[in-house]
């Protein structure tokens, strides 16, 4: 039996590395037509394999952060509003199957006035990029269930999409209810302590000792502490009594970053605004804890605003999850843009060499009888240069796949540094005569370091050659070398094209040409090995350029000669 279609193996080799094969089968006939033999061709697809099976990992890592999340998620299409996915918390949250919630526009799930509501919101987190609100969702048994719903956008399959991570809150809301109306009676608690009113309280106190939000009340100057459920002492890992004493006493376990928003929400509480937000602590552990924070202002028989409530409550784990999922999503996004460019380049770069490869096999095979000697060689030693290009590529394509895997060898050894890059860049200056390549090295007084002389060697060649390479106009090029304590540093300057600062985020990525390249060939591979390559170094490298002024790159190495 023999397969029409390649098909991929997995291998092991004799060192143990893991391989990936294609193999092709074509039947052979003999004259009679029977099947004499199949004809097999392997081909060495790991990088292409790695680069999937990464994609897939990070693809189920996502569905199954998808599927298991403690809340309710749904996926939404902005523009139609139709539910495009959900997971199970979500289906049973609302008494559906999933396919059957499936088929429904997100609005279906909101009694008619809430759906209104969506078409603003939508617009608002199109602008913002995420925001926090609360709806009703309908069960499917006609039950109104109160939900606070954080939605962002996100990308998916090349198309923006709502992600909406949806929490039940009738808890709370039964919580507000119960608060409004125990605020009445506490009004009157200083008169008469009426049965009904201890009754009362002690339905509150029931309510508020067992639930995990923490639910507070101050005078609508913040000065008083009228009350605080114990969970804060849970949440915060504060007492309870250090609130009645100082009751903003909470903001000092603020974490810093956030010191100022809150102060702000503060001031707006103050005022008699309603307040949503969102902000972490660092308790006295150590651990950092996410709150989620609501107030609003209450108002006596006079209309007067004369008291702050809220509730707070520890988010973290949906904080975390969120947070792991947008992870596992850019991790996927980032890896699928890799690989369109490299199909892109790819299909670019080995299309030059392989027309040209064409075109000199068919000029020999019509025209060589015709042709002296020299002819046939010079044909002869085109197609040799544009096999050495592929294979070259092919080497840069495979030392980045090495690098990724850590599979490189890292072999540093003491290097006399001076000697070593004048021979350099001699051997690069004898490539081509319209640049000057000048090295200094005076503020180098000691020159011998420690570095692995092999990537070292391709550090600076790839630095260099893109110095001459995008400064068309001709000019100097310079590498610079000094030295301090610590670091070994490498300075290569040019005036050439320089690079637009939007690409600058993303000048090391594998296969990434920046977007002023105009006619100037390359892959988008050697910046990426730069990179790589310092970082085995534990070294940094830096760039700072002007768009048609020129750049600079900085290389630093730690390269002490102790090593
Ligand atoms: P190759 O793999 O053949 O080196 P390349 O030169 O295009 O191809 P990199 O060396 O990785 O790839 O550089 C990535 C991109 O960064 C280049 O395509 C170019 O746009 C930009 N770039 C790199 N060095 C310079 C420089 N000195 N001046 C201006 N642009 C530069
Ligand atoms: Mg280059």
């Amino acid at each position: 039996m023999f397969s029409q279609q390649p098909y991929v193996v997995r291998m092991f080799r004799k060192d143990g590395a893991n391989i990936w094969l294609e193999l092709r089968e074509t039947p052979m006939y003999d004259d009679k037509g029977n099947l004499s033999a199949i004809e097999g061709i392997a081909r060495d697809v790991s990088d292409r394999q790695q680069i999937l099976l990464a994609l897939h990992e990070s693809a189920v890592k996502y569905r199954r952060l998808f599927e298991y999340a403690n809340d309710s998620i749904f996926i939404i299409d902005p523009q139609t509003h139709q539910i495009l996915d959900v997971n199970e918390n979500a289906a049973k949250q609302l008494g559906y199957t999933r396919s059957e919630l499936q088929k429904r526009k997100i609005d279906q799930l909101s009694p008619p006035d809430a759906a209104a509501r969506n078409g603003i919101i939508f617009q608002e987190l199109l602008k913002k990029g995420s925001v926090l609100y609360e709806q009703v969702h309908q069960h499917a048994d006609g039950r109104l269930i109160p939900v606070e719903i954080s939605s962002r956008v996100i990308e998916s399959g090349g198309k923006q999409v709502f992600q909406s991570f949806v929490r039940d809150i009738t808890e709370r809301q039964i919580f507000i209810d119960v608060l409004q109306k125990i605020n009445e009676e506490l009004e009157q608690r200083v008169e008469e302590r009426t049965a009904q009113l201890r009754s009362s309280e002690e339905k509150f106190r029931q309510l508020a000792e067992n639930i995990r939000q923490v639910f507070w009340m101050t005078t609508s100057d913040r000065t008083q502490m009228l009350y605080v459920s114990p969970a804060y002492e849970e949440i915060w890992g504060r007492s309870r009594s250090s609130l009645y004493h100082a009751p903003d006493s909470w903001i000092e376990s603020v974490h810093p970053d956030d010191r100022n928003r809150v102060a702000d929400f503060i001031a707006k509480q103050c005022q008699g605004e309603h307040i949503r937000e969102e902000f972490q602590i660092v308790r006295s552990d150590g651990s950092t804890h996410w709150i989620g924070a609501r107030s609003f202002p209450i108002y006596n028989d006079q209309g007067e605003f004369y008291r702050i409530a809220g509730i707070a409550e520890d988010i973290t784990d949906r904080k975390l999850a969120e947070a792991e999922i947008y992870k596992a999503l850019a991790k996927e996004k980032e890896l699928a843009e890799l690989r369109s460019r490299f199909v892109a380049m790819t299909s670019h770069e080995f299309r030059t060499p392989l027309s040209t490869i064409l075109s000199a096999a068919e000029l020999l095979e019509y025209y060589s009888h015709k042709w002296t000697e020299k002819e046939k060689k010079a044909q002869l030693h085109q197609m040799k240069s544009a096999v050495q290009q592929m294979t070259q590529l092919l080497e840069d394509v495979m030392l980045i796949g090495k690098s990724d895997s850590g599979k490189l060898p890292f072999n540093p050894e003491r290097v006399e540094l001076k000697d070593f890059c004048q021979v350099l860049v001699n051997q690069l200056q004898l490539g081509q005569q319209q640049h000057e390549i000048v090295f200094n090295c005076q503020e180098l007084q000691n020159s011998e370091v420690y570095l692995d002389k092999k990537l070292l060697r391709q550090i600076l060649t790839n630095l260099v050659s893109n110095a001459i390479k995008y400064s068309p106009e001709g000019g100097a090029v310079l590498l610079e070398i000094s030295k301090d304590e610590e670091w070994v540093i490498f300075r290569v300057i040019d005036s050439g094209i320089g690079i637009p600062a939007k690409d600058l985020p993303n000048l090391f990525e594998a296969f990434y040409r920046c977007s002023n390249v105009k006619a100037i060939a390359g892959t988008g591979l050697g910046l990426a090995i730069v990179k790589k390559f310092v970082d085995i170094h534990g070294g940094t490298i830096d760039v700072r350029s002007e768009e048609g002024e020129g750049t600079t790159f900085t290389v630093k190495l730690p390269g002490s000669a102790d090593g």
